[in-house]
């Protein structure tokens, strides 16, 4: 199966023109509620390009997580992995967006950061050695280590999103567990200390990657394209040209891609082609997990 393993965000946008002082109060010139949290985002990813995908997380005992378990399940995400954490809150995302297109976002993360163990066993049962999981960093590092070796330790893939970075690195472990990784300039910076910003660049930190134990690294470029490397070679795939408005979860839907791909055994760089032209599908429609592209539009831009 196709687990990911990761957070669930109710994501509140407010639009103002510009961001208020301290103690100031402005009205917004309007507002959206929508489902995010990368966990969330990679599942509806996998969702929406027509694959079977469990969502393994935790929302609270609240009322958004009613207003959670409906947007995923209404967009192809059941209800399954999901599971209620009695006395937290689900993970709050508070945005606000100004005209010049910058934002601030706050973070609550509640009902994420307390998934522990009783989640790590939860996910044993499905660990196949065909079993793909996808995880991120958006939820406690002890609990993606717990996981990390289990996944590791049944012979199946994880693909490990390090988004966000945690303050302390990622633990060297994580390196040799992981199948591959999937970080972007800022995270390739944060773990080699080398910010990639072409093929050459990306290459030089993709070697540092694999010196701490990494198999396979997928270095992600934004609109300048993406670089894969293993032990049997690298390459790199040019941008998909798009016109890109909003590049938020456009990393999501790629590594929903990514797994997609790998799942139905296409090699490192025809699945990293296929991710990539999600990603870039993605940059073209606002929202978080809204953002998705179908099967039909990633195989319309990989044909065009
Ligand atoms: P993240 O969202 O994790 O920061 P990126 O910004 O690198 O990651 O975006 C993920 C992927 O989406 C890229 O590797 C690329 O394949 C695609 N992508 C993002 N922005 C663009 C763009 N402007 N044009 C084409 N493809 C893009």
């Amino acid at each position: 199966p196709l687990v990911v393993f990761g957070s669930i965000n109710i994501d509140m946008v407010a639009r103002l023109h510009h961001f208020p002082a301290p103690g100031e109060t402005l009205h917004a010139q309007g507002t959206d509620l929508g489902l995010g949290g990368k966990g969330a985002n990679q599942a509806v990813a996998v969702a929406r390009l027509g694959a079977e995908v469990l969502l393994m997380g935790r929302t609270g005992d609240d009322m958004f997580a009613d207003y959670a378990a409906t947007s995923l399940r209404r967009r192809g995400v059941g209800p399954d992995g999901l599971f209620r954490s009695p006395g937290d809150t689900t993970g709050l995302a508070m945005i606000c967006t100004d005209s010049a297109g910058e934002n601030t976002i706050v973070v609550a993360g509640g009902a994420n950061l307390a998934m522990d163990g009783d989640d790590v066993a939860r996910l044993v049962p499905l660990l196949t050695p065909g079993a793909i999981v996808l995880m991120q960093c958006e939820i406690p590092m002890d609990t993606i280590l717990a996981a990390a070796r289990r996944v590791d330790a049944a012979g199946a893939t994880l693909i490990l999103d390090p988004a966000p970075v945690p303050d302390a690195g990622l633990p060297d472990e994580l390196f040799r567990l992981a199948t591959l990784m999937t970080p972007n300039e800022t995270e390739t910076e944060r773990l080699t200390g080398l910010r990639p910003h072409d093929p050459d660049s990306a290459r030089q930190a993709a070697g540092r990657l694999h010196q701490k134990g990494l198999r396979r690294a997928i270095i992600k470029l934004g609109a300048r394209g993406v670089l894969y490397s293993d032990e049997s070679g690298h390459g790199f795939i040019p941008p998909f040209h798009v016109t890109a408005i909003d590049s938020v979860a456009a990393g999501d839907c790629f590594n929903g891609g990514l797994a997609v791909a790998l799942s139905q055994g296409l090699d490192l760089a025809r699945a990293t082609r296929f991710a990539a032209a999600c990603g870039a599908l993605a940059t073209t429609r606002k929202g978080a997990a809204d953002a998705a592209p179908t099967r039909e539009e990633v195989e319309g831009l990989l044909s065009a």
